[in-house]
């Protein structure tokens, strides 16, 4: 057990803006105090936005999951279905269009595609897609897929990793979602996605588009049986790649959620890993901008304790989400209530764009928004049968 005042001390160099090796950061993590990380974490946050320091932000968007079939099989998904399997479905394109319409006049500004590894699409799908939606939703912001879907789709087209990512950017993708990291590392990786690209061609990916001037986030699945170590390693390759690109705009890690997957049984992350690694992520990533705190599957209480820990942002107010909610994310919310927790954690809720501009600062509680069809929809698709959901209603749901 080290010495706590050696643990101040490096809490202390980074908090005046020191960096922290991933040894210390293990450190931290194994053994500093709670309360001591996230005072550390909210002290860097305040330095780094000194005059916003105040405000907290939310985003709406919809996740769009235009197919659960899927090649890859990851032990964790509860979402996935196998080619032929009569459990598999994808959507038309009248379909997205439509759940993209119902976005923009619910005041969303981003959506995520997001679906499996179809082996029947390849760049040219995309490029379809991405371009049928820019060409009737301009002011809609495609933020999705990550280095995942762009390996698969590469293959499937016979193109390179580069080539697929310059044509789905020129159709309309503005910046990818990182999908897909879960646990960067090998061993945990290949334990619960063996059929996955490596966590060290993930990386590669992200680090192309970046190049390529598609800037990104990062993400991380907590508590499928990963060590500390592992945990800190995967922030370590985050951050050796945001050194040379300065890609990531933000890291989002999230737990494990454990119905209706084959690794049912193991372990979850708990509120205290997961706050330890909101604080370590803003000591550590000191080259990330963003550290981005969630509701969805840790629950609204520690997602507001979160904003104390380090954290800037609180996720979004998800129009549809289908991925995690499969595996067991019951939490649900909207609008007014997601500015509500903002708020009683004592922070000044601003809806941001996905480049994290302030869009609307809610400094008025008097000014408020009121729609109550602002509305987080979960598992619109993991209906009985586990076949599409016919349709939505999003615009008729209170
Ligand atoms: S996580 Fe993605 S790639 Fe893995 S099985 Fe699920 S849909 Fe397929």
């Amino acid at each position: 057990m080290p010495d706590k005042a050696d643990l101040q001390s490096v809490l202390d160099r980074a908090v005046a803006g020191g960096r922290v090796t991933p040894e210390e950061a293990l450190e931290l993590y194994r053994h500093a105090p709670l309360h001591a990380l996230g005072q550390a974490a909210d002290a860097i946050r305040r330095r780094r936005y000194a005059g916003v320091e105040h405000i907290a932000t939310y985003i709406i968007e919809r996740n769009i999951n235009y197919t659960n079939v899927c090649v890859t099989a990851c032990k964790f998904c509860a979402f996935y279905a196998p080619p032929k399997s009569d459990k598999g479905w994808t959507r038309d394109l009248d379909d997205i269009l439509r759940r993209c319409a119902e976005t923009v006049q619910l005041g969303g500004t981003q959506i995520m595609f997001q679906g499996g590894h179809h082996p029947d699409f390849g760049v040219e799908y995309y490029e379809k897609h991405f371009a049928a939606i820019k060409k009737e939703f301009p002011q809609l912001v495609i933020h999705s897929l990550g280095a995942s879907e762009v390996e698969h789709m590469a293959k499937g087209s016979g193109v390179s990793v580069e080539e697929a990512i310059r044509r789905i950017h020129a159709a309309g993708l503005d910046s990818f979602a990182g999908a897909g990291a879960e646990l960067l590392p090998e061993r945990p990786r290949t334990a619960i996605a063996p059929l996955k690209e490596s966590g060290e061609r993930w990386l590669e990916i992200m680090e192309t588009a970046h190049r390529l001037g598609v800037e990104s986030t990062s993400t991380m699945l907590m508590g499928t049986g990963e060590t500390n170590a592992e945990r800190i390693e995967h922030l370590r390759m985050i951050r050796d790649v945001q050194d040379r690109t300065g890609g990531f705009r933000a890291f989002i890690p999230y737990t494990y959620q454990p119905e209706n997957n084959h690794l049912r049984g193991r372990t979850q992350a708990t509120i205290f890993e997961y706050l330890r690694m909101i604080a370590i992520a803003r000591i550590f990533l000191d080259n990330v901008a963003h550290i981005q705190g969630s509701w969805l599957t840790v629950g609204k209480e520690a997602g507001q304790l979160s904003l104390h820990y380090g954290a800037d942002d609180l996720g979004s107010v998800m129009l549809e989400e289908n991925v995690v909610s499969s595996a067991g994310a019951k939490h649900r919310s909207n609008l007014m209530e997601l500015i509500h927790l903002i708020r009683t954690a004592g922070r000044v809720p601003a809806q941001r764009a996905t480049t994290y501009e302030h869009l609307v600062v809610h400094d008025d509680p008097a000014n408020d928004p009121v729609d109550k069809h602002v509305v987080s929809h979960l598992s619109s698709t993991a209906i009985e049968g586990g076949t599409a959901h016919p349709e939505l209603r999003l615009i008729d749901a209170n």
